[in-house]
């Protein structure tokens, strides 16, 4: 009964085997068919009915395949919720800090707003994490290596510690070897991210005393080790739990103190990307002393011309800028298929005292310039459903003299995606969630009167 339809053939065979042979056998006795038939029948038995290693082999099969189904689907699942999470987050994020900025609200008003600013923006994190992991698991996540700016991010990811430690009772130390070549060839987004990771943990995990983040290298020709460490003289961890530190969602002995956020996805995340990029991490940490977190990277010295290209574009690069100019007259066309997003643009854009209008697709948008609207600048977000931002593009340009400034903006923050955006013809790049600064720079060059 449990022998499946298929199989029923070779069983068959079997059968009338059985008895054509000795048939056979016994109407021609000089034929030996015996052992032969022995031997099949044994053979086509092993494949159907009694063997139940191929059994089990196949269950096994099939669990496995049922297992891998699950995981992918719960890596769509945990990306396509992170996209769906951002959106009104970016809405949370941008509103609250238009608030911020308003002379109407008060005092008091203004601590809760900042409440909200840092829930959200550690709910963003939580959000990126999720994402990173499912990308990872997926195997969809890349490396993508770009020349970048070594002592920019330094200095970032110094201002930033700065900023985490707030009041806390701690001493930042910082230094770096001075002999690192400024423009370096790697996935400098990423080399950033995992380093922020640990510095952030060292702040969280350290209630008084010192953090201090160390840069050093070795040279051997055209690579640069660079070795990263960052120390605290914070809680530290048990030996025994050293090697459960890079496993997601693990968290060490702070199941009963809920007052230090987080999520136990840092380190999974830091190691993976370090192990992407070739590196690796080492801890060393005394329980109750503090911890020394240490990662080595490799990344490419940028040389020659590639090298002098760099410092001419660093020359012309206009920077991130804390002027809000006054575009009264300018017109700005802002395409969102998110009627939040396209309210948080509204919000963000009234500063600059310029005209807007709005369009909830790529195609409202051709249409309205087909139709002869004018305007200075337009802010395309690139992931909408039916048509994609840069397909809006494309069409935008067979439009006969249109010669108006596009500004992509993007959920996409990761690494060479600037780059991309402006191969694909856009004038401009604006990541989400928008930064002030970067927006004051994209008006500034665009509606300067
Ligand atoms: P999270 O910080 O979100 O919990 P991580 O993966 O970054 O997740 O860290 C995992 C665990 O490792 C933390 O919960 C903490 O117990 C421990 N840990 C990480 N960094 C430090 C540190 N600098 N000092 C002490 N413990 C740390």
């Amino acid at each position: 009964k449990n022998v499946n339809y298929k199989k029923y053939i070779p069983f068959f065979i079997m059968s009338i085997l059985t008895i054509l042979i000795p048939v056979i056998q016994s109407l021609f006795t000089d034929l030996y068919l015996i052992n032969f038939s022995i031997s099949l029948i044994i053979f086509i038995m092993y494949f159907t009915i009694e063997n139940p290693d191929v059994k089990m082999i196949e269950q096994l099969n099939q669990a496995k395949d049922a297992a891998v189904k699950a995981n992918q689907a719960k890596s769509d699942f945990l990306s396509s919720m992170s996209h769906e999470i951002r959106t009104p987050l970016n809405a949370i994020c941008g509103f609250s800090s238009s608030l911020l900025e308003n002379p109407g609200v008060s005092e008091e008003a203004k601590e809760d707003v900042k409440n909200i600013i840092m829930a959200s923006d550690s709910l963003l994190d939580l959000v990126n994490g999720i994402l990173d992991i499912s990308k990872i698991e997926a195997n969809k996540l890349e490396i993508i290596d770009t020349n970048y700016n070594f002592y920019k991010m330094f200095d970032e990811l110094v201002l930033f510690t700065k900023a985490r430690i707030g009041d806390k009772p701690l001493e930042f130390k910082y230094s770096y070897d001075e002999s690192i070549p400024k423009y370096l060839y790697g996935d400098g987004m990423r080399v950033k991210q995992v380093i922020l990771n640990l510095l952030t943990n060292s702040v969280k995990y350290t209630k008084e005393g010192f953090v201090e983040f160390r840069v050093r290298s070795v040279v051997k020709n055209d690579i640069i080790r660079l070795i990263i460490s960052v120390e605290d003289s914070g809680i530290g961890i048990k030996k025994e739990n050293i090697e459960k530190l890079f496993t997601k969602f693990e968290r060490l002995g702070v199941e009963k103190e809920t007052t230090t956020e987080g999520t136990g996805l840092g380190l999974a995340i830091t190691k993976k990307l370090v192990e992407m990029m070739g590196g690796n991490v080492a801890v060393q940490s005394i329980y109750g002393k503090g911890s020394i977190f240490t990662l080595s990277i490799d990344q490419k010295i940028v040389t020659g011309s590639e090298l002098e290209k760099l410092i001419e574009n660093e020359k012309n690069e206009e920077k991130p800028s804390d002027e809000v100019i006054n575009a009264s007259g300018k017109r700005v066309l802002v395409v969102d298929d998110n009627q939040l997003n396209l309210k948080v643009a509204e919000r963000l854009l009234k500063a600059y005292k310029c005209d807007m209008d709005f369009a909830s697709g790529g195609s409202e948008c051709i249409t309205k310039i087909a139709n002869g609207e004018k305007y200075d600048l337009i802010l395309l977000d690139d992931m909408m459903p039916k048509m994609s931002g840069s397909e809006t593009l494309v069409k935008l340009k067979e439009i006969d003299n249109f010669n108006i400034p596009v500004c992509a903006l993007t959920a996409n923050a990761i690494t060479g995606m600037k780059e991309e955006y402006l191969g694909k013809g856009f004038n401009d790049y604006l990541s989400k969630p928008i930064v002030k600064e970067e927006l004051n720079r994209v008006i500034k060059k665009y509606l300067k009167k």
